[in-house]
């Protein structure tokens, strides 16, 4: 919307993000460029965000007051992770909005919630079932009668929080393993391939997205993205159209990543949604003019969505733990675009980097 543009066409306007990894550092980083001051908040002092803004309050995300004062020193208020405590940032930002709306964040901070929201909108998902026990595991495994994963309903992210049950065999343990904890049952996708789809939706409404890549896990990590790797232009539509339902049904403003399963026969399932920028979306900085980042800069800040066409073919790898080792060799490659979170310590399982090979 014009008004909404000119409101935020002031260079000495804020955009505060609620969290501080890498995901956050590469929005302020696309922000600064769009002319904006960033404001980081996060509990780690110095995290990768903080490096790269203008300021950071230093507190827990369930800090009202903090979130408050985040809320009063700028003028739209982001996050990039999907635990933001929903109760506490609704009381906090009021006078300015918030982007995507708490709704979001409702939908995908637990699995529950986020398949029943897609079935009601007829999105088709792995057969899942909500799990409070063990009696109603064993249940539910008669039940969806093949190989399961059983998954706690929160706080999951890059595997964690997950395990697999084979048809037939043990599981009196797994339910305690997992903490014991609210979580869901869903039967194993025999996948072709993964894939997921970067989407955007403006404060008018407006609704781009990049293309669709073909993801690759290892050990439940995202390995590699690739553009356009397996993916058909029919299975590409059907992705598309399931993010642009999505995004209106949640009244959504800013990118949102959506995860799919696709089957031999070409159908899709879905299997998440990060109510954010995704790592499968990293791409998009080295083989698109605007990047998802700056993507969702536009859409919260109320400016024109930007085009989501690439100009290249590519693969995007992680760099998890010591892979960061080979910086070296990845700046001798001519085509390749190399990404570093300023993350102090190589941990294994770790989210050092990143690369993307342009490969046309
Ligand atoms: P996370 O939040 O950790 O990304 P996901 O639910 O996306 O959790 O699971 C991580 C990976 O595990 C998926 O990308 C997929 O490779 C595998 N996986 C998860 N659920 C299923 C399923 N129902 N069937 C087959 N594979 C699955
Ligand atoms: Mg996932």
């Amino acid at each position: 919307a014009p008004g909404a543009a000119a409101r935020f066409a002031m260079p000495d306007t804020a955009i505060g993000i609620v969290g501080g990894g890498q995901l956050g550092r590469m929005l302020a980083m696309a922000a600064a460029r769009l002319g904006y001051r960033v404001i980081v908040l996060d509990p780690d002092a110095g995290c990768p965000a903080a490096q790269v803004a203008n300021a950071q309050i230093v507190a827990a995300y369930d800090d009202v007051a903090a979130l408050r004062d985040l809320a009063a020193r700028t003028s739209v208020v982001t996050y990039e992770f999907e635990n933001v405590p929903v109760a506490q940032i609704r009381a906090a930002v009021t006078a300015v909005p918030l982007y995507p709306p708490a709704e979001a964040l409702e939908v995908t901070q637990d699995r529950v919630v986020e398949k029943a929201f897609l079935n009601g909108i007829g999105v088709a998902t792995a057969e899942w079932r909500a799990i409070d026990s063990v009696a109603e595991l064993g249940h539910a495994l008669v039940e969806l009668d093949g190989d399961c994963i059983l998954k706690t309903r929160r706080f999951g992210y890059d595997g964690k929080g997950q395990a697999s049950i084979r048809k037939g065999g043990p599981h009196a343990d797994v339910f305690e393993s997992l903490g014991g904890v609210p979580a869901i049952l869903e039967k194993k996708v025999p996948f072709a391939y993964e894939c997921s789809i970067i989407a955007a939706r403006g404060i008018d409404g407006s609704v781009v997205a990049y293309d669709p890549a073909e993801n690759v896990h290892r050990l439940g990590i995202l390995h590699t993205s690739t553009v356009p790797g397996r993916v058909s232009p029919q299975v590409g539509e059907a992705a598309r159209a399931i993010a642009a339902s999505i995004l209106a049904k949640l009244g959504y403003v800013g990118v949102i990543g959506v995860e799919f399963f696709v089957q031999g026969d070409d159908t899709i399932l879905v299997n998440e949604i990060a109510p954010r920028v995704h790592n499968s979306g990293h791409w998009t900085e080295a083989a698109c003019v605007v990047s998802q980042f700056e993507q969702h800069v536009r859409a919260i800040a109320g400016l024109p969505l930007g085009a989501a066409a690439r100009h290249s073919d590519c693969v995007m790898e992680n760099l998890i733990g010591d892979d960061v080792k080979r910086v070296a060799a990845i700046l001798a490659e001519p085509a390749t675009l190399l990404h570093l979170y300023g993350k102090p310590e190589a941990r294994p399982g770790r989210k050092m980097g990143h690369l993307t090979r342009l490969t046309d």
